[in-house]
């Protein structure tokens, strides 16, 4: 062999291995790229992939199941095209016009019989926003058990309420003296007896209501309401209550008169009773509790203030959460549900107003709420 076929053998052979390694790089691309995709049409949840420029590029076989559509005919389509696609109608509408740039999770209900969580996450490539992925994530299954055991609940509770009406009449006959005369001691026992048993009634009306919230049967009767009348009456019903803590109660009313509003009394009532409890039972004896109401054009706000145990920091996340109750307060007070906020949360909300809170651990906490004068409309 002469030295320049050998070196043109050479070359060649090099030549050849950098076309296997290319060809060997692509074969793995490829098999990338299918085992994705794979992944992609095999997954359990529904998955759409919509670029920046708000086009739906990716529509796996589980989206297609869910509404109905083949990808065919909805890929490569806008976002504003798709909304006029009668079965992804109510998809796009709940993912809104910002869903790229918000990360949210919400519930879509199809049929009855399915029910979707409604995820979006922005895809970020190399720091760049290339697009949004929306993760469709069945929960029927989740939802039928909640639905079951909120039944549950409701029947437990309803069972309850007649045997413990029972009792509380007849303890009340008999303090009453109505059948016959009692001693002082049997009065002292028969009185805490009368008082657990109050407790167990306001927690079987707390469950009630919760049920009632979560069914959607919450029912909402606005009626004109005196809104400084209302907290007085509160702040009546717990004298006995406040006084016998050695509480002192102070309600800053406002200067000027509030005009009434449309609220649903009853259930404003609960919410500020659950309030007023709340700040009695978490305010050590000798403390002070300062209600205040004012109110402008737009809105009128009620705040109640003690100087308690507080909330710790690492708590306040929870506050409002369904039967949450910080270790403090389980230690200050072992009774309680943890139901209160939660439905003093969803009166306010129903009365399209808004609830917040401060605390301080040690120091006191202030819970307040704000309503739009112009209330819920009057049926
Ligand atoms: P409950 O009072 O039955 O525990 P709530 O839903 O009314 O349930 O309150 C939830 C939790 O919020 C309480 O357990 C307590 O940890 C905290 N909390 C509410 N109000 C106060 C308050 N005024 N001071 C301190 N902690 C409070």
């Amino acid at each position: 062999m002469t030295e320049e076929t050998k070196e043109f053998k050479s070359g060649r052979d090099a030549l050849m291995n950098i076309l296997e390694d290319v060809e060997n790089a692509r074969d793995r691309a490829e098999e990338e790229k299918n085992k994705t995709l794979a992944i992609i049409t095999n997954f359990t949840d529904g998955l759409l992939f919509f670029d920046k420029e708000h086009f739906l590029v990716l529509f796996n076989p589980q989206a297609e199941r869910f509404f109905n559509v083949v990808h065919k005919d909805v890929v490569g389509l806008s976002i504003s095209a798709l909304s006029e696609v009668s079965s992804l109608q109510s998809l796009i509408k709940i993912l809104g016009p910002d869903y790229i740039k918000n990360i949210s999770r919400k519930e879509l209900t199809l049929k009855e019989n399915l029910v979707l969580e409604v995820s979006t996450v922005s895809i970020i490539r190399e720091k760049e926003e290339i697009g949004a992925l929306v993760i469709l994530h069945d929960i029927t299954r989740e939802k039928r058990i909640e639905k079951m055991k909120t039944e549950f609940v409701t029947i437990a509770a309803h069972q309850l309420r007649t045997p413990l009406s029972a009792i509380k009449w007849t303890l009340k006959m008999f303090l009453a003296g109505d059948l016959g005369k009692i001693g002082k001691e049997q009065e002292e026992f028969l009185r805490k007896t009368y008082q657990s048993n109050e407790r167990m009634i306001s927690l079987v009306n707390d469950l009630l209501n919760v049920t009632r919230i979560e069914e959607g049967r919450y029912v909402y009767k606005p009626t004109l309401v005196n809104f400084e009348d209302l907290v007085s009456s509160v702040i009546e019903f717990f004298k006995e209550k406040t006084k016998r803590k050695k509480l002192k109660i102070r309600f800053k009313k406002p200067k000027e008169k509030i005009p009434k509003i449309k609220i649903d009394a009853e259930k404003m009532q609960i919410a500020i009773q659950n309030l007023f409890d709340n700040a009695i039972s978490y305010t050590p004896p000798g403390g002070e509790i300062i209600a205040s109401l004012s109110h402008n054009k737009k809105e009128v706000k009620f705040s109640i203030k003690d100087n308690g145990i507080g909330i710790s920091e690492n708590q306040k996340k929870r506050i409002f959460n369904k039967f949450f109750r910080a270790p403090d307060a389980v230690k200050t007070r072992t009774e309680g549900s943890g139901l209160g906020l939660f439905i003093v949360k969803n009166i306010i909300e129903a009365h399209k107003g808004k609830v917040w809170f401060e605390s301080e651990k040690d120091k006191g906490s202030e819970f307040s709420f704000s309503l739009p004068m112009r209330g819920l409309p009057l049926k």
